[in-house]
């Protein structure tokens, strides 16, 4: 690959070139939402800063395959403990559906908030619940190289027997005293041998609904199991890429490195990325926590497909129109107000950030429309070649957003100035120019015009006659009729710009 990219990995905590041994082939496998409810914001970001992974790897040419799992069995209330009902099986009972109808309702709201957002589908998305005879196989290899036991129809995976011969805490950096010292003593966790055992496979209760025939009799597999057998089924023992939020650092990517280390032999993964957290007043946005914003709660203008049977109740109700926020933004302002951000930092969620990121992309989307129609020169006041090269910069340092939008608006202030005759351009530098905008802002950060869009091509229809027969008047020197054109959408915040092209038109924030 022509690019140097660099990539922060958790395995070494430090950025590392990156070195596809099967390349054009990339692997990227992600963890995926578990369905028991809508994804809020915060997985958003997190599904997002892959989508940009997933977009630049595929733009310098890498050919990538991106598996993403949906989690619809094992997935416990408290994962840590290892304890409590599965997280789907309890929406079931309650709601008196099948778990597989749970997971369909919410994963055709996921699906749907994803396209909002503009992420690329992955290529693979696998579901747990497909694949129980790979965890099933890969827990008996385990049992086999003596690194898990069975009691009583439930499988453990042995973390001291393992931590004798590997470093367990390869990812976290913690050592097993310290990870012991944080453990609490649970009860009804008499089965294990060590506090640190997680399980392969637990024996299903009478009462519970998702449940499974295996050598160990009738159960569920542990949530852990489902993304290392479905990562090596897809993308092989050892792949590139692996990624998900940071808070699965310390237990589940644990623990799917002990077992894949534990089934195969060899390190699952040779790039492990973590995302930061999303906040709300400093804290990080959960279900548990129930301090979430769920996308409808935010997005506004959207045409949702509340009329589906499989819509989410949220998605019937809510239109942009949560109680903590003045109005509504649209999906692709949320996406840029993410990308202003660089992934391995936290993100604050707020109404002033967020009305900040309005302007910005407004900004940017106006300047993409401006470049379509700019002149062009004998000679070029800046050096647009450079500034290609300090977008590719910012994107081979960690993939970092952030950067690259200070220099997408540098971008927009060339544009700006030549549209405005203070600089020029040469043909093949406005090319280039064009270029740039279109890789970066288009393909690489995934964004487009939606507050436009939204609007829809009947509102495009009527400004364009109501702009023509204003420009009638204006010929026929009937201002009064043009001045109350003009008064008149302001009043609609619709903003009438004229120059030497002719004239356009805007929606204020
Ligand atoms: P879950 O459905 O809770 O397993 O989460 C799906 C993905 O979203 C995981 O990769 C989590 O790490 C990530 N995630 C959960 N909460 C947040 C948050 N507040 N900010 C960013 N990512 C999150
Ligand atoms: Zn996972």
């Amino acid at each position: 690959m022509e690019q140097k990219l660099y990539i922060y990995n958790t395995l070494t905590r430090k950025k590392e070139l990156f070195h596809a041994p099967n390349a054009p082939h990339v692997g990227m496998y992600v963890c995926g939402p578990t369905l028991y409810s809508d994804v809020h914001i915060g997985n958003c970001r997190t599904f997002t800063s892959f989508d940009i992974m997933f977009r630049y790897l595929t733009h310098i040419g890498y050919k990538v395959r991106y598996v993403r799992n949906i989690t619809d069995v094992g997935h416990l209330e408290d994962e840590n403990a290892g304890t409590g009902e599965d997280r789907i099986g309890k929406q079931a009972r309650l709601k008196k559906l099948e778990p597989m109808e749970i997971v369909n309702r919410y994963a055709f709201g996921f699906r749907e908030v994803m396209g909002l957002l503009n992420l690329l589908p992955p290529s693979i998305e696998p579901l747990a619940s497909g694949h129980i005879i790979e965890q099933i196989e890969m827990t008996q290899e385990i049992i086999k190289r003596g690194y898990a036991y069975e009691k009583d129809g439930s499988v453990y995976f042995d973390v001291e027997k393992f931590a004798k011969e590997h470093n367990y805490g390869v990812l976290s950096g913690r050592s097993l005293e310290d990870q012991l010292n944080n453990t609490r003593d649970l009860d009804g966790q008499e089965e294990k041998k060590g506090r640190l055992d997680f399980a392969l496979w637990k024996k299903a209760k009478p009462e519970h609904i998702m449940r499974w025939n295996s050598p160990w009799g009738e159960g569920f597999p542990g949530w852990h199991i489902e993304c290392s057998a479905m990562g090596k089924k897809y993308l092989g023992e050892t792949f590139d890429i692996h990624g998900g939020g940071m808070d699965l650092i310390p237990t589940h990517h644990t623990n799917e490195v002990a077992q894949s280390v534990g089934c195969c032999g060899n390190a699952p993964v040779r790039y492990w990325v973590h995302t930061n957290m999303l906040t709300l007043n400093g804290q990080k946005m959960s279900r548990s926590l129930g301090n979430v914003f769920l996308p409808v709660e935010l997005f506004t203008g959207m045409k949702l497909a509340t009329d589906s049977p499989s819509a989410t109740p949220s998605q019937a109700k809510l239109d942009g129109k949560h109680p903590l926020f003045e109005k509504g933004y649209s999906p692709m302002t949320v996406r840029f107000f993410m990308l202003q951000t660089h992934y391995s930092s936290t993100l604050d969620f707020s109404n002033e950030a967020l009305q900040a990121a309005e302007k910005g992309f407004r900004k940017l989307m106006e300047a993409i429309r401006v470049l379509g129609k700019l002149k062009t020169g004998a000679t070029s006041t800046s050096n647009i070649s450079a500034l290609q090269q300090k977008c590719y910069d910012a994107m081979n340092d960690d993939f970092n957003t952030s950067i690259l939008l200070a220099n997408l608006f540098e971008a927009v202030r060339i544009i700006n100035t030549v549209n405005d005759g203070k600089e020029t351009i040469t043909e093949s530098d406005l090319n280039l120019l064009r270029e740039l905008m279109h890789d970066f802002v288009i393909d690489v950060l995934g964004l487009k015009d939606d507050i436009r869009e939204s609007a829809g091509d009947t509102t495009e229809g009527l400004m364009q006659l109501i702009i023509k027969m204003r420009a009638e008047a204006r010929a026929k020197k009937d201002f009064a009729t043009s001045d109350l054109v003009r008064d008149e959408l302001a009043k609609l915040n619709i903003v009438l710009k004229d120059s030497k092209e002719g004239t356009g038109w805007e929606l204020k924030s």
